[in-house]
């Protein structure tokens, strides 16, 4: 996929709306733009079908039930809700909470505050050089004064997958909440497979060939009474999360999931795993020494390559590139923060190898000859800098 000249591999970042979805969206802008919440008239009617039908193909996706769904701005909206919701009506036994080193943001900073401002123990789940949580440290640590144990689906810089079943059969053995941030895990497996394992599951609608904007929370039915909305209005969604529902967004991220249900697209994972496999051999067969972060090829986001050129500074790489390949050092989140990424330092690489390191994402619209010509632009950029 090209935007202009440029070679577009940073879908981890963002992805571009199907067209599909993009078609379902644009009655909504300018003749089916009720509001959903308008009770006294047709086109509310039709915009709450809509908005119905939307979260109907988000539960399905996630093998759960569309009133579990609540509409969010995006998955770090989601990932506040949850958490904070949580730790603002806990019972007061509850003194710790666990959370993977490897979390987006979203969460640790949310952890964090947990942390310094409700006094909650925050204990750091640890990875393997694989960036696979430690499952027996979670058997060890958990217990009934636990609040929560945030683990995420699929990471978005290394894109490792992890053993989410294994970590439910502890939580929920325990009776403690699994919290899953799944933004990047629609595009990388099929997670309906979870529905009766996670507790509370986040969705981002522009990780998924949706649009920007707009993401989901998913809360299991009996935890729905334990959240604490994050603001204050009218009773929309329960007054979980009040304020008018974005009827074009809310369509979008629908479409989106229905589109990534199904044997097409497990077909596209392949595709793009086989894809990816090819670019990342080519790198590591090359005279630079190039190596992959994170797990195999087979534990991984199909999309995600993760590489580290070592001797050089990524960023000088992604700045020769431009603007003929878009890809980027990690998450957009933190990108422009000083320092190495705390994803790759957690999973063993020293700060010099982490500032070399680029993640490039491939996605539903990369091709052959998008891969051939980023080889050898590559290449071309780590010659002119050798
Ligand atoms: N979690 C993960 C794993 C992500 O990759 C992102 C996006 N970088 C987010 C949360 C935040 O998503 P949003 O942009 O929808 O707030």
């Amino acid at each position: 996929m090209k935007i202009g000249t440029t070679i577009y591999l940073d879908h981890q970042a963002t992805t571009p709306v199907d067209p599909r979805v993009f078609e379902k969206m644009k009655p909504c802008f300018c003749s089916e733009f009720g509001n959903p919440h308008s009770s006294e008239h047709v086109l509310g009617w039709r915009a709450e079908k809509k908005i119905q039908e939307a979260r109907e193909s988000i539960a399905h996706l996630i093998g759960a039930d569309a009133d579990e769904i609540i509409f969010t701005s995006g998955a770090t909206e989601a990932n506040n809700l949850g958490l904070l919701g949580l730790c603002k009506k806990r019972d007061s036994n509850k003194r710790r909470v666990l959370v993977s080193a490897i979390e987006h943001k979203s969460v640790f900073e949310v952890a964090k505050i947990i942390h310094e401002n409700y006094g909650l123990e925050l204990e750091i789940i640890p990875v393997t050089e694989n960036g696979l949580v430690d499952v027996e440290f979670i058997d060890r640590k958990i217990d009934n004064d636990v609040l929560f144990v945030a683990v995420m689906v699929v990471n978005n810089e290394v894109g490792v997958i992890q053993p989410i079943n294994k970590i439910a059969e502890i939580t929920s053995r325990e009776g403690v909440p699994l919290y899953c941030d799944a933004s990047q895990a629609p595009c990388s497996l099929n997670i309906d497979v979870f529905n009766d394992k996670i507790d509370l599951l986040s969705l981002s609608g522009h990780k998924m060939y949706g649009p920007q904007g707009v993401g989901a929370l998913y809360i299991r039915r009996d935890l729905q009474g334990q959240i604490a909305p994050l603001f204050y209005g009218g009773s929309q969604q329960s007054g979980i999360r009040p304020g008018t529902v974005p009827v074009p967004l809310c369509v979008g991220i629908g479409a989106a999931a229905e589109l990534l249900k199904g044997s097409s697209a497990e077909e596209d994972r392949i595709r793009l795993s086989q894809l990816r496999n090819k670019f990342g051999e080519a790198l590591q067969a090359s005279k630079w020494d190039i190596s992959l972060n994170g797990p195999s090829f087979y534990e991984r986001h199909p999309g995600n390559l993760n590489v580290c050129f070592k001797g050089f500074v990524a960023q000088d790489i992604l700045a020769v590139l431009q603007p003929r390949l878009a890809a980027s050092t990690g998450s957009a989140c933190t990108s422009g923060i000083p320092g190495a990424s705390y994803v790759l330092r957690s999973i063993g690489l020293t700060e010099d190898e982490a500032n070399a390191s680029v993640r490039f994402s491939l996605g539903r619209f990369t091709t052959e000859e998008d891969i051939e010509e980023a080889i050898i632009l590559i290449f071309e950029a780590l010659s002119s800098l050798d």
